[in-house]
């Protein structure tokens, strides 16, 4: 039922329909917490990069995380190269089989490795997301939080008695499909599913009620004010050391209000800086917590020493970094800062 929905139903997507251990691999991963639309540009450009596991184990962190640049959850991209290196040394560059071996490798969990073992080996084993486990517990009727262990274990039980022997890679993303566009959070289109009929939620009438979730921690918000400081021709970032958006580049990020960016800056860098137009507010949602961000375009001399940790890097060459998705409101100031030096320069000269 499910298989023959899905034989006409199926998303086109660039990494379906390829026996390609590697593919799949990359693919699943760019696809944790991140729209299918937003992958496929990425996977793409990443995989003409990349084209095999050894080409990306042979690449330098910088290089793999400028190709990963604006897809966010940057230690995915980390733990991506680290287990190509991983499978190099200890399976040939050969993905294993095995989806217990496939979670020893660095990034790969359940989910990811129930992916790669039933899509590309076609090994009988399910694939549990979200949205399998909210299809499941509709589907079955479980009215408990699916976050209880003994209810987890369960719905896993469920997930790996019902795969398909003879398609379970199909089978497991026939289910991905119906959890992204039928099944879907909230109010489910119950009359397009396919498995309405042996459906416990559509028959009680309360789909849109399950899965239950009790209620997330709230997003811890911290507010930074970003000075974009062009020095010259120069721009002041910072390439990460902690945990949270590890060896990306940023602007700095000042734990003051605005109007003490200066002084800051001053009394901590050295750097006497002064205001060079608005400044403007940006939100950045990350899964646990939310940066509120005062962009602030400022000016400085030329030729002024780096601070400790920070690099003076020409404005021209700040698109060869790679910078989170957080900083591309402080990007487009520094951009707007070139574009307007550009058209007063043959003022300047004249
Ligand atoms: Fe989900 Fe409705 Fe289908 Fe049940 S019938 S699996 S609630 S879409």
């Amino acid at each position: 039922m499910l298989l023959e929905w899905y034989d006409r139903c199926a998303r086109t997507m660039p990494w379906r329909g390829i026996h390609d251990p590697y593919r799949t691999w990359v693919s699943e991963i760019m696809l944790q917490q991140t729209r299918v639309e937003t992958v496929i540009p990425y996977y793409e450009r990443f995989l003409s990069r990349f084209p095999s596991l050894p080409d990306l184990a042979s690449a330098d962190e910088t290089d793999v995380l400028k190709h990963w640049e604006g897809l966010g959850y940057y230690s995915r991209a980390r733990n991506l190269l680290k287990g190509a290196r991983q499978v190099m040394e200890q399976y040939h560059g050969i993905l294993p089989k095995d989806p217990v071996l496939l979670r020893k490798i660095s990034g790969i969990g359940p989910y990811t490795a129930g992916a790669i073992a039933s899509i590309a080996y076609d090994v009988p084993v399910p694939a549990v997301d979200g949205n399998v486990l909210r299809v499941y517990s509709r589907l079955f009727g479980f009215r408990e939080s699916i976050q209880l262990p003994a209810v987890r274990k369960e719905l896993d039980r469920i997930a790996s008695a019902v795969v398909s022997a003879h398609r379970p890679g199909d089978y497991n993303q026939a289910v991905m499909d119906l959890g992204a566009v039928v099944c879907v959070p909230g109010t489910p289109d119950c009359a397009r599913c396919p498995l309405s009929s042996l459906c416990d939620a559509f028959s009680r009438g309360d789909a849109p009620d399950l899965p239950v979730i009790p209620g997330k921690a709230p997003q811890k918000v911290i507010h930074w004010t970003v000075p974009v400081i062009v020095s010259g021709n120069r721009t002041l970032v910072r390439r990460r050391t902690e945990t949270l958006l590890h060896g990306l580049w940023c602007f700095p990020l000042l734990d003051c209000p605005p109007e003490d960016a200066a002084a800051l800056l001053e009394k901590k860098f050295c750097i006497r800086a002064f205001s060079s137009g608005p400044s403007v507010h940006v939100r950045h949602v990350f899964t646990h917590l939310i940066w509120e961000m005062e962009i602030l375009p400022l000016k400085a001399s030329p030729d002024l020493p780096a601070p400790p940790d920070f690099s003076w890097i020409r404005l021209e060459d700040l698109n060869t970094l790679a910078f989170p998705a957080a900083m591309n409101a402080a990007l487009e100031t520094a951009a707007k800062i070139i574009s307007d030096k550009e058209k007063s320069s043959p003022s300047e000269e004249d």
